[in-house]
């Protein structure tokens, strides 16, 4: 799988390295475990996916791919853990809400079960996570309208956020959004995805 990535231009070594070292088949369910590796997404059940190995690839390198490495990460949208277990083999502190009780429980297990110490929340994640901000890095893996705004606000001076934005379910942006030393925010338009929506909690 590494390899596949490699070739699609992810040059990012410790991304590929941690690709390498999380065991994918693991965090999907088992009538799909021989297709894993393939780079495509997957279901995770309650109607939601894993994302295919390169857009996992691609986000993780464009939050960290400036010095210094992000320390201290948020994601919105745990899923099936996969993400976070990618994260956490890169970065000092995971932090991951998900809105999906029946998921959040799964991923905890299952990360648990293969040596994570990540932090997790079921949640709303457009409300961040207040008292373990700022975070260096923001990663929201479900498509938002818009930027929340709260998220913005937690991240730190030099930080670093990926998240789709769009409300087509069929087509969103995938948005850099950075925050300079003085607070600044700047946006830049990396490359069209497909994510499955983000939710308000009912
Ligand atoms: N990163 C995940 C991808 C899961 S798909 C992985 O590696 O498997 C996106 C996830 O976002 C889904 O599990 C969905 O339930 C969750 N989600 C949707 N809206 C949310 C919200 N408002 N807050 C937190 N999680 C949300």
């Amino acid at each position: 799988m590494a390899t596949q990535i490699e070739a699609r231009s992810i040059r990012d070594e410790d991304v590929l390295r941690a690709m390498r070292t999380v065991p994918r088949h693991l965090f999907v369910p088992e009538e799909w475990r021989a297709r894993a590796y393939e780079d495509r997404p997957l279901p995770i059940g309650a109607g939601q996916t894993i994302s295919q190995p390169y857009i996992v690839a691609y986000m993780t390198s464009a939050l960290g791919a400036v010095e210094p490495r992000c320390r201290r990460v948020l994601e919105v949208g745990t899923g099936c853990g996969y993400q976070s277990a990618v994260l956490a083999e890169l970065v000092d502190r995971v932090f991951s809400i998900e809105l999906t009780d029946e998921l959040a429980a799964a991923a905890e297990a299952r990360l648990r079960a293969l040596g994570y110490d990540i932090e997790l929340r079921v949640g709303d994640g457009g409300e961040g996570w207040p008292e373990a901000a700022p975070f260096d890095g923001i990663i929201v893996t479900c498509a938002a309208p818009s930027v929340p705004p709260a998220l913005v606000d937690q991240l730190a001076p030099g930080g670093r956020m990926v998240i789709p934005v769009g409300s087509d379910p069929e087509r969103q942006e995938l948005l850099l959004i950075t925050k300079d030393a003085r607070g600044l925010i700047e946006r830049e338009a990396l490359l069209p995805v497909r994510f499955v929506p983000f939710r308000r909690p009912e």
